[in-house]
């Protein structure tokens, strides 16, 4: 009786290796200080690469910590640890020379060039399901050319929440998940990306979403002293039009959202007191 329960308690090949992915991207995310949830399971077995793969694949890597918004300077140190570890590392120079180039434009690789040695397969990676067999994209639909086309920019939305949406659409872009898929993002890499603070960001993602240009669930921010989690970002699609209301409105809004958002930076800073934060990233 004992050992047949034994038996089916037993995970069996695929299961063991499930837990053995999600073990190694957790371990990832809290080396790396990043949503665990951006991380596709094959990134975190790069390693132990041989000589004529090194440069190739360290180069995918770099552009993975980019597109989950680790900061290059971040990035360069994470590859010199990284580079470490090899067998037979590179000289310093040329591991700085790739994290910069990996830094310039927004490729990056599918699971079935570089990463295939490396990858669980879509049926059973998670990251997958979450980010990319989500939403079919749609095609020209829902550009920026027609955001401003039906009316936006005319008194309903500032320059700066024009630039979060933009912002928006260039992380759909970057993470591969379509137009209108979901975006797990930080205020800080959102901010980045437009140039704008991170509470700025904020209080433009909460005036989209109460015009209902997008769907938003606010993360845990780095200032609660807990592991910190990105916020996760949904356009509607197709755009729809600007309320018939008069701009006066928005505006009230908006300041309403600013005062709200002022106090809830002041409380989280007033937890954080108490409670030192340890882990660097989302905020
Ligand atoms: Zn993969």
């Amino acid at each position: 009786m004992a050992e047949n329960l034994g038996d089916r308690c037993r995970p069996t090949d695929d299961r063991r290796d499930d837990l053995r992915w999600r073990e190694d991207v957790q371990d990832a995310a809290r080396r790396w200080a990043v949503d665990p949830r951006l991380i596709r399971p094959c990134v975190p077995q790069i390693r132990a690469i041989e000589k004529s793969q090194r440069n190739q694949m360290l180069y995918v890597l770099a552009t993975e910590w980019r597109a989950m918004g680790v900061a290059e300077q971040r990035a360069l140190e994470l590859a010199l640890r990284w580079n470490d570890e090899l067998a037979l590392a590179m000289s310093p120079r040329e591991v700085k020379g790739i994290v910069k180039s990996a830094f310039k434009g927004d490729k990056r690789y599918g699971c079935d060039t570089h990463l295939a040695p490396y990858c669980i397969g879509k049926e059973r990676c998670p990251y997958f399901a979450a980010h990319v067999g989500t939403k079919e994209p749609l095609r020209g639909r829902a550009t920026m050319d027609e955001f401003r086309d039906l009316g936006w920019r005319r008194g309903y939305v500032t320059r700066l929440e024009a630039d979060v949406y933009e912002g928006i659409i260039s992380l759909e872009r970057i993470r591969h998940v379509g137009e209108g898929g979901r975006v797990i993002t930080s205020m800080r890499q959102l901010g980045r990306l437009i140039d704008a603070s991170p509470a700025s960001a904020s209080v433009a993602l909460r005036v989209l979403k109460e015009l209902s240009l997008i769907e938003f669930q606010p993360g845990r921010p780095r200032a609660t002293g807990l592991p910190p989690k990105g916020c996760t970002v949904v356009r509607t699609i197709p755009i729809p039009a600007p309320p018939r209301v008069d701009p006066s409105i928005v505006r009230r809004l908006r300041r309403r959202i600013r005062d709200d958002n002022r106090l809830r930076r002041e409380s989280a800073r007033a937890v954080a007191v108490s409670v030192e934060p340890s882990v660097p990233g989302f905020s």
